[in-house]
């Protein structure tokens, strides 16, 4: 059987089953001493009654008839003779067949039917021989009539008060509760859409309790957190502008080098430089750009742009690095393809991808570059055959700084902010972007852009 999880319903069954112990336990006590009160005084009045008509008999010496026959005071008292032969008074058939027991009360049962009986013998009066039995009976039952009315209600109400302190219960903890939902749901909101702007909803109003406590708490360290981020940024963003300048000093003597060098020697030298500073610049202004996006700075122009064009520019851009590998484009895209974007951040985004087909696409293979419209949408995909990202790393290739191999990423003067970059362009256009793999079999990009 599966567990029950919420604590709203947890508690609300706890209380609830101990609610429903208490009102057993304490209506068992109630009634059980009810019942022994009522015992104990229909002994009381049958011990009077008989103790009354005795020492009338005795003193007065009235006449046994007179008496007890047709008198309310004595109702429940009858008078047998010594033998146990009945004379006069309450008349009931059934208890004349208790064998008598002189001050002694006692329940007796007959028939299934319950009696306090008490018995005292009498010294004969003149005119009689032998004495008397004086016999006093009151049926139990009435009373228990009484408990079992009693208990019918309690049927009722037992189950009535019960539901209602179940509802009760569960609509106060629900509310109780509902800063905790608020948590989750920013929570959630925080993780799936990576937005650590997002704050718990906290309801001025409400009581000040340990869960609006938490509620603040959290909302000041998600402040702090959120600082932190941003120190960090703008560290990355101030670093970068610092770095630009150097970098293109370095850059410009080194091609000067170049082009200066007097041997072979001096010429590997100059172009080592060229190309470690070329890595560093390209670095940069990826972070740069990064910077820019997160700081929501970067300029973003949308106007028509033809897909096809832009896919034409990227491979002509590309083909002398893709020809060194001996692999070819093979683009299958209709005249017709418009898509609403910022130029230059698409072409930079398409370039990317295919970039990377060529840097982990297999000797003499190919890259599949495709468009379509679907409705509203647009689809651009970009499929290589090449080596392929294994299962445990789909995920995390759009992390900042992520490479598979570090070792062969390295001859490539990979930095693992190509894909960060694809991502955070086609996010700022409102698509969405997806990657399917296999091992050894290649990996396919799919851009999905809306009108
Ligand atoms: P890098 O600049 O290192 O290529 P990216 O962000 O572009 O960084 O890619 C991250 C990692 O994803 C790469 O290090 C590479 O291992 C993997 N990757 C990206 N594109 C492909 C692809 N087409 N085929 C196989 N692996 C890829």
């Amino acid at each position: 059987m599966k567990r029950i999880t919420s604590i709203k319903t947890r508690i609300t069954i706890w209380y609830t089953t101990l609610m429903f112990i208490l009102i057993v336990v304490v209506l068992s006590l109630v009634g059980g001493l009810s019942y022994q009160l009522s015992i104990d005084s229909i002994e009381k009045d049958v011990i009077l009654q008989v103790t009354q008509v005795t020492e009338k008999l005795s003193k007065r010496q009235t006449d046994i008839f007179d008496l007890v026959d047709n008198k309310e005071e004595f109702k429940n008292v009858s008078i047998y003779g010594a033998g146990g032969k009945y004379i006069v008074g309450q008349y009931i058939y059934d208890v004349s067949n208790i064998p008598f027991e002189e001050g002694v009360p006692r329940k007796e049962s007959i028939n299934g039917k319950e009696y306090i009986v008490y018995d005292i013998r009498t010294p004969s009066p003149p005119r009689m021989h032998g004495g008397f039995w004086i016999r006093g009976v009151e049926s139990v039952n009435s009373t228990m009539l009484l408990g079992k009315s009693a208990i019918i209600i309690m049927l009722i109400l037992i189950p009535l008060i019960l539901l209602l302190t179940a509802l009760g219960g569960y609509y106060i903890t629900k509310r109780a509760f509902r800063p905790v939902n608020n948590i989750v749901k920013t929570a959630n909101e925080i993780s799936s859409q990576n937005d650590i702007k997002q704050r718990i909803e906290i309801n001025p109003d409400a009581k000040q309790d340990e869960l609006h406590n938490l509620s603040l708490t959290l909302n000041h360290m998600l402040d702090k957190i959120e600082n932190l981020i941003n120190q960090e940024k703008q560290f990355t963003s101030d670093a970068s502008h610092e770095l630009r300048t150097p970098i293109s000093v370095i850059l410009a003597q080194g091609e000067y080098l170049l082009e200066i060098a007097e041997n072979e020697k001096e010429k590997e030298l100059a172009k080592n430089i060229v190309d470690k500073a070329n890595q560093v610049s390209k670095l940069v202004s990826r972070l740069l750009f990064l910077a820019r996006i997160d700081q929501n700075r970067q300029k973003f122009n949308k106007e028509k742009v033809d897909v096809g064009v832009l896919v034409d520019i990227a491979t002509d851009s590309l083909r002398t690095l893709a020809e060194q590998k001996g692999i070819l484009f093979l683009t299958n895209i209709p005249d017709d393809i418009i898509v609403e974007a910022d130029e230059a951040l698409l072409l930079s985004a398409i370039t990317n991808l295919i970039s990377n087909g060529i840097k982990y696409g297999k000797e003499s293979g190919n890259i599949v570059i495709s468009a379509s419209k679907c409705g509203e949408s647009t689809e651009i995909v970009i499929a290589d055959n090449g080596i392929g990202i294994s299962g445990e790393h789909l995920d995390k290739i759009w992390t900042r700084f992520y490479r598979i191999d570090d070792v062969r990423n390295d001859e490539y003067g990979s930095n693992g902010l190509g894909l960060s970059m694809v991502k955070s362009i086609i996010d700022l256009h409102g698509g969405k972007i997806s990657v399917k793999s296999e091992l050894g079999s290649g990996t396919e990009f799919r851009i999905l852009l809306n009108e």
